[in-house]
């Protein structure tokens, strides 16, 4: 694929190297006697899962997750492409979560992933697949602890036991999904219990139960290996992480032209934000085609109750999103903004280091999760 050319007035997110590998160092302190992956799902949660990788590489991480083989894939070609390649004593694994079907054995094998198994057939597909192949590749397991997502009951479990120990599955990691890790509720308690009771099946294979949330509830949530994703990237990962985490994606859009509407008009589509007084009116060139939700609207679209309303930030100032979000456009309220404060090319800021990206999610109805792994393709992504 050639990189898409992007024009000055384009969006861009800026993603914060450094304050990526800081993220990533600071929840590998979390839990010291435990090793720190980072879920590169997805693209790298929207920001570029090979240049994701690859940085957290150099942090130091040797852990990566993926929903998928074919993005295991990417971050392997990613991983060998480095010029500091492995020091020789730690080679990088790469699971893959969703399970396998019969043609993906051989990519497993090839780029050397790991496949998460979470039913018996995930498990006959890839004992069959070893066999077939006449290899030997070590899998993981997914138990089934609470979520009702993927994962082995307990029958499906002591089968699996089983395999493992006759040797016929090779295990790197006996893992599971915490439901609710970001909220206040035992839910997660439960499920680490039923976790510690289910892992003893598999003696002596390492464990793994912490998404990013969970890295903050706890060491007794640690086990041998966390796997966090959206706190890598500067998301919210429930109350303890607040203020912790750096801003990693800075999401702006140049303003393309301003001007100025009489009190008693109206913008955008369907004239849903009445002008109460005269009003200037900057068009920013971002619109939901880039993944700024249309649910981020403003004032006077019925789409949601939306309160405390979107913003964004121009000359270092926070202005209210006007109207409806457009595929393209968004216009902002900058009345208040001093008149030479602003020009057209000026970038406005719609989440990053001077408005969180947690708080804009809240006023589309969303969560960071999704502004960043919804990033369209229009929206340069730049290393810094
Ligand atoms: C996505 C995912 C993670 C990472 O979750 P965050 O909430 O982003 O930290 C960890 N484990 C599994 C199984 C996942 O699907």
């Amino acid at each position: 694929m050639t990189a898409p050319h992007h024009s000055e007035r384009m969006p861009v997110v800026e993603i914060d190297r450094a304050a990526l590998a800081a993220n990533w160092a600071l929840l590998a302190a979390r839990n010291p006697g435990a090793r720190t992956g980072a879920a590169v799902k997805a693209d790298g949660y929207g920001l570029g899962a090979a240049e994701t990788a690859r940085t957290l590489h150099a942090a130091g991480c040797r852990d990566f997750f993926v929903a998928w083989a074919e993005e295991g894939r990417i971050v392997r070609a990613a991983l060998d492409a480095l010029t500091h390649p492995d020091d020789g004593t730690a080679p990088a694994r790469i699971f893959v979560l969703q399970g396998l079907e019969p043609d993906s054995v051989s990519l497993h094998l090839d780029a050397g992933l790991i496949p998460v198994l979470s039913t018996p057939g995930d498990i006959a597909v890839w004992c069959n697949g070893l066999k077939a192949a006449g290899r030997r590749a070590p899998a993981a397991i997914q138990l089934e602890t609470g979520m009702h997502r993927l994962g082995l009951d307990r029958a499906d479990a002591e089968a699996a036991a089983d395999l493992a120990a006759s040797g016929e599955l090779d295990l790197a990691l006996v893992m599971s999904h915490l439901a609710s890790a970001d909220e206040p509720t035992d839910q997660s308690a439960r499920q680490q219990a039923r976790f510690l009771e289910l892992a003893a099946l598999f003696p002596g294979v390492p464990r793994s139960l912490a998404n990013s949330a969970a890295v903050f509830l706890g060491s007794e949530f640690g086990f041998d290996l966390t796997r966090p994703g959206i706190a890598l990237y500067g998301g919210e990962a429930g109350p303890a992480s607040r203020g912790v985490l750096r801003p990693v994606a800075r999401l702006t859009a140049a303003i393309l032209q301003i001007r100025t509407a009489n009190a008693g008009e109206a913008a955008g589509y369907g004239a849903a934000a009445p002008l109460t007084r005269d009003t200037r009116i900057a068009t920013v060139g971002l619109g939901y085609a880039d993944g700024y939700h249309r649910a981020a609207s403003g004032a006077g679209v019925a789409v949601r109750d939306v309160r405390p309303g979107p913003q964004a930030v121009v000359a270092g100032q926070r202005v209210p999103v006007l109207g409806r979000v457009s595929m393209d456009l968004t216009l902002l309220d900058v009345t208040d903004v001093p008149d030479n404060a602003l020009v057209p090319g000026d970038r406005a800021e719609f989440f990053g280091p001077n408005m969180s990206i947690d708080a804009v999610a809240n006023a589309a109805g969303t969560i960071a999760y999704e502004l960043l792994t919804g990033l369209g393709p229009r929206v340069e992504r730049r290393w810094v």
